[in-house]
């Protein structure tokens, strides 16, 4: 596994050589620190206006991918005229228009019913946090002591398993956060083709830092480059690493430098 910033010749190469780039951002963990809470995460403002100045570049089109409700991200990041897609990629907005995917899918069938049975169980315990995100439900965990988080995703299971095997509902997790998603066949991996099925010619280059992203970078897989934010170790799947948000934002800074010469 190569890392990034050591080995970008090749890289760079690619890039340069490419008529278009089409630049998929994770957030959390990506383009900023994992934090306490996850209204906490902000956006740091060099990292802002990088991403500004790539989507004024005809050579970059940038796209942010989140597993936040799209309201949710599409705040945090307070871009206008970006492409958001929040959720895994269950929503999308951008390039006019704001679709639910896959195409004419509804909400999860029991979100709610589901959150108001974990908020009910889950409350006797100090940090955990239910989050309906419309579509899709997170319990944040990261804030209970460490000796009850077996309890927090003991209760989930519990909560959730009867939903589970009628079919309902799907579950993932991603960085001491449980999810509970609608029963389809969708992914981070699915949203970006469906996103790049626009710019047959563009290069595809994705940056993520958690399970979910591994899903994108399968999908990628020979057509466009991917990049693991972490340990090399966890890097499924990915062309490079980088170690942390930090070197995201020295990248994407090497990007708009190049985006000035680049047509
Ligand atoms: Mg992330």
């Amino acid at each position: 596994m190569r890392y990034l910033l050591r080995d970008q010749n090749k890289f760079f190469f690619k890039i340069k050589k490419s008529p278009h780039v089409f630049l998929f951002l994770d957030y959390d963990g990506t383009l900023t620190s994992i934090v306490s809470a996850p209204e906490k995460a902000k956006l740091p403002l060099a990292v802002k206006n990088s991403i500004k100045r790539l989507k004024a570049s005809p050579g970059f089109t940038v796209a942010v991918i989140s597993g936040r409700s799209l309201r949710d991200i599409k705040s945090m990041v307070g871009i206008k005229g970006l492409i958001y897609a929040g959720n895994h990629g269950l929503e999308i907005e951008g390039l006019g228009r704001r679709i639910s995917m896959p195409a004419g899918s509804s909400a999860g069938p029991g979100i709610k019913k589901i959150k108001t049975s974990l908020d009910k169980t889950l409350s006797c315990i100090k940090g955990v946090r239910v989050e309906d995100k419309g579509r899709t439900l997170s319990v944040h965990f990261r804030l209970v002591r460490p000796g009850k988080r077996r309890l927090v995703k003991n209760i989930f299971r519990r909560i959730v398993r009867p939903y589970v095997l009628s079919k309902k509902i799907k579950l993932s997790s991603g960085k001491m956060v449980l999810e509970v998603r609608p029963a389809v066949e969708w992914d981070k991996g699915k949203a970006v083709v469906a996103l790049l099925a626009q710019s047959k010619k563009a290069l595809p280059v994705y940056i993520g830092d958690d399970r979910t992203d591994i899903d994108a970078f399968r999908a990628l897989k020979g057509r466009g480059i991917s990049i693991f934010v972490g340990r090399p170790k966890r890097a499924v799947g990915a062309d490079y690493y980088l170690k942390s948000p930090r070197d995201v934002a020295a990248l994407l800074h090497k990007f708009t430098l190049l985006s000035l010469t680049k047509v």
